[in-house]
């Protein structure tokens, strides 16, 4: 009993961190833990991670069936379950929705790159688990193909999902998951050889006109009909080197990343 009251005050402080961290919005995410060999923790539907309470939370055995508790389970139980069957080595599982995580699955892109020493060694790779209705088997069946060989999963056009020895464990791996998407938009933001499309070029000479740099307009660029930058082009008869590029670039990724730690 003593053990099962501390596991839900954990599970209360991890949702309060998970909310106070933007990972999930008003009433988002689920949060389970394994107390026995067929006894779970686990979350209510329709209530703010940020203010759960020991009571609220719910214990299920491996069908999902309700032991005590008298709230309603996550409608995501199964995809928690799953995990729980597939990997007996696991005792905690976290879903949440945070930002930049979610916006790679929403756009199908699997955390695949070994960009950072940190993410490769605690978290590994993480891949895209198909989408599937949310509450349906085709969730935890699309969780099931990548559950053995990782840690944690995107889920496409959803969130994501880790999963973990204790709750501390399955949140710390979120952390890094979500710092890995952050990390990896950031150096997507900032790669240096991609060309750049004729409508992003109009566009940073009207940003370069707005930001007070002397106006200049691109050489054999077709700057499109009717917008401001065709003004700009046909005040202008310079060319717009590389290096007033770099600069566009470097001023708008700074302003970009200056938003972004306010
Ligand atoms: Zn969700």
């Amino acid at each position: 009993m003593i053990i099962e009251i501390k596991y839900k005050k954990l599970i209360c402080d991890i949702g309060k961190r998970v909310y106070e961290k933007g990972f999930v919005a008003a009433n988002d995410g689920n949060i389970s833990v394994r107390i026995g060999e067929d006894e779970f923790l686990i979350t209510p539907t329709n209530v703010s991670k940020g203010f759960l309470t020991p009571d609220m939370i719910i214990k299920v055995d491996s069908e999902g069936n309700v032991i005590e508790g008298d709230y309603t389970p996550t409608s995501e139980m199964k995809m928690h379950l799953l995990v729980y069957r597939e990997r007996s080595d696991e005792h905690a599982v976290l879903h949440v929705h945070p930002p930049y995580a979610t916006a790679f699955a929403t756009e199908g892109i699997p955390l695949d790159q070994a960009i950072m020493p940190e993410s490769v060694v605690s978290l590994g790779t993480i891949p895209l688990a198909q989408y599937g209705t949310p509450s349906t088997d085709e969730v935890p069946k699309a969780v099931k193909t990548h559950v053995h060989n990782h840690q944690g999963v995107l889920l496409e056009n959803h969130g994501a999902l880790t999963w973990g020895k204790n709750l501390e464990n399955a949140y710390y791996l979120m952390e890094s998951l979500e710092f890995t998407a952050k990390i990896n938009w950031i150096s997507r933001l900032l790669k240096g050889d991609r060309e750049l499309s004729k409508e992003n070029v109009a566009k940073l000479i009207d940003l370069k006109t707005m930001m007070g740099l002397e106006g200049v307009s691109p050489k054999g660029v077709d700057v499109p009909e009717g917008t401001h930058a065709k003004k700009v082009t046909s005040v202008n008869e310079q060319t717009l080197s590389k290096r007033d590029i770099d600069l566009i670039v470097d001023r708008v990724t700074t302003s970009v990343l200056n938003a972004l730690n306010k």
